[in-house]
């Protein structure tokens, strides 16, 4: 169930410095483990989360970085723009993919010269038929795309609007959806400004809380490839508050430890966090530095040329971590 497909990367390279967070600390508190120490190697020495050493090292993880667009351009004769700054990217040691609004996916979807995918921001988990205003991912799968979005806390009730918000169980459907249907997935989490405020450990319960209906698909998948990660704070996304590196790389690391021991070692040193929120070109290399940041997911400035270099920054950090 849900596997078949290749994965990318698969080169062993040096982590700088990380820091992990044991959950099984009642204090919660930062525990910094061995310098140059990789999340593979501190799993083995942990005994693996409660299982075997992870198959590939950490960072053998292909960087991947996603526009979403939300619902922006307003006027369609915009959008040769907002192309033209995605086939500026440099996809060849980063996936890229894009996230039109809806309205504008059929029109862009084939338009990408540089393999970067397109990404709706949305599904049904139903098909094709009686849905209206609804995106099957039948009519994606029929259209050659590749990737879904789904779980963006603008969905889940953060936009300020009197929208039903979309639940952890309804986000579970379609991403099972998503995958028995060969698409692939990016699945977003994070935290609103109060639980952030309480600290390491709420940030840590409410990713859990967020995770913890999916477990089952993780557990079946195959192909880790296949579902990403996007963990972006609530209070960061279109705010120009960016998650500190540090904060970021805590979160992106409990979030591993926590699906090693939920799911599997080797899934948690395979699949891919990207962070999320107000990342640009300014701080995409400070956080591509980190040894648990995977990519980015960006709202704002990948409405703009800098998108481009957000993809080079964080190529280019895990290029130079490689042996
Ligand atoms: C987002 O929309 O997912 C996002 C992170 O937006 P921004 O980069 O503008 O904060």
């Amino acid at each position: 169930m849900h596997g078949g497909k290749g994965f990318g990367g698969g080169e062993a390279t040096r982590d700088p410095a990380p820091t992990y967070i044991n959950p099984n600390d009642p204090k919660g508190k930062q525990q910094a483990i061995h310098k140059a120490e990789s999340f593979a190697e501190y799993l083995a020495k942990r005994g693996g989360g409660g299982g075997a050493t992870p198959s590939r090292p950490t960072s053998g993880r292909r960087p991947i970085v996603g526009g979403n667009w939300k619902c922006n351009p307003a006027s369609p004769y915009d959008l040769p723009a907002l192309v033209a700054n995605i086939n500026a990217c440099d996809t060849s040691s980063c996936d890229v993919y894009v996230c039109p609004s809806p309205l504008h996916v059929g029109i862009v979807y084939q338009s990408f010269n540089n393999g970067a995918y397109v990404a709706p921001q949305n599904c049904n988990f139903k098909g094709c038929g009686a849905f209206t205003g609804e995106m099957a991912v039948d009519q994606m799968e029929a259209m050659g795309i590749k990737w879904c979005l789904i779980g963006h806390s603008e969905r889940r009730g953060e936009f300020g609007l009197p929208t039903p918000a979309e639940s952890n169980a309804l986000l579970a459907t379609k991403l099972a959806y998503i995958l028995d249907k060969g698409l692939n997935c990016i699945f977003c989490i994070g935290e609103p400004l109060p639980i952030r405020e309480n600290g390491i450990d709420a940030v840590m319960a409410e990713c859990r809380a967020q995770l913890n209906e999916i477990l089952p698909i993780l557990r079946g998948l195959s192909d880790h490839s296949r579902v990403v990660i996007a963990y972006e704070p609530v209070w960061a996304i279109g705010t120009g508050v960016t998650a500190s590196p540090m904060q970021a790389q805590e979160t992106h690391a409990g979030i591993r430890q926590y699906l090693a021991s939920a799911v599997s070692p080797q899934l948690a040193a395979n699949i891919r966090i990207q962070y999320g929120g107000s990342a640009n070109a300014a701080n995409a290399p400070e956080l591509s530095a980190q040894p648990d940041i995977d990519g980015f997911l960006v709202g704002g400035a990948s409405l703009k040329p800098e998108f481009a270099q957000i993809v080079a920054a964080i190529a280019a950090a895990k290029a130079s971590a490689r042996f």
